[in-house]
């Protein structure tokens, strides 16, 4: 599986970029920098978008995209919670900001079709198997474990706080991308607002550690470009105390797994 990084902040300026992965040129995880960087075949190629939760920076991109697919007369697959899918069609692609891309075009067809997924619950998409896993956070959050045809698999947890116990329950994967938005200094507001920083990341790492027995190799997303700096020595230091590979993602940044 090939694993691009399209965004890995939590807010956008002309060189950040918001959450969205994109998995093998087909499926996209979140959608906060879909459009900023796809080209439009891009775009045209992508089979779904697995959305984690409700939140602006994670759906962003959701109408333009719609736009560039209702121009092309295709369709375009969004899985989310039920939840969220109200959320998503009742206030960006149900026709009150921009056209209606749930209703049915001229050419018979819809330009989204919202397929609501169930915790714990594996659907297949274009060969992909995935499980929505709840995640800790402000509304409700799934990440996704994707398996690809090749055995391969990851776990995205999208934005979350700690409390990842009954996560690593229920998937074990060798690879974590994972939300780290502030540093130690915001413990507290992170863990109040469902986020993590490097010390609340370390307690969920050992964690899976005592549940599963290893800890997975891991990818940073959702930083705040700020406090960049001081989140890089911050992981650093427990990428050493726990003899782990622990990474940042960037724009652009690709993966093979
Ligand atoms: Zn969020
Ligand atoms: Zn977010």
């Amino acid at each position: 599986m090939k694993i691009r990084f399209l965004g890995a902040h939590n807010t956008e300026t002309r060189d950040t970029r918001l959450s969205g992965l994109l998995v093998d040129d087909v499926l996209a995880l979140d959608a906060g920098g879909l459009t900023s960087s796809l080209t439009l075949s891009e775009q045209l190629g992508l089979k779904a978008v697995l959305i984690t939760h409700r939140h602006y920076d994670h759906v962003k991109d959701l109408p333009l995209l719609a736009m560039n697919r209702s121009l092309n007369g295709t369709t375009i697959d969004i899985y989310c919670l039920e939840s969220t899918a109200e959320a998503i069609g009742g206030n960006l692609l149900g026709g009150s900001l921009y056209p209606d891309f749930l209703k049915v075009n001229g050419n018979g067809k819809v330009t989204v079709r919202l397929c609501p997924v169930k915790p714990y619950l594996k659907f297949q998409v274009e060969g992909y198997s995935i499980i929505p896993v709840p995640v800790p956070h402000s509304v409700p959050a799934v990440g996704y474990r994707i398996s690809g045809k090749g055995g391969k698999s990851f776990f995205y947890s999208g934005d979350t706080g700690p409390g990842l116990s009954a996560c690593w329950e229920k998937v074990s994967t060798k690879l974590l991308i994972t939300e780290v938005t502030a540093s130690n200094e915001y413990s507290k507001f992170c863990s109040e607002k469902g986020h993590l920083c490097p010390c609340l990341l370390k307690e969920e790492l050992v964690c899976h550690l005592n549940t599963r027995g290893y800890i997975p190799d891991v990818v940073t997303v959702h930083m705040n470009h700020m406090l960049e700096e001081n989140i890089r020595k911050e992981l650093q230091e427990i990428a050493e105390e726990l003899e782990i590979s622990i990474s940042m993602a960037f724009e652009g940044k690709q993966m093979l797994i």
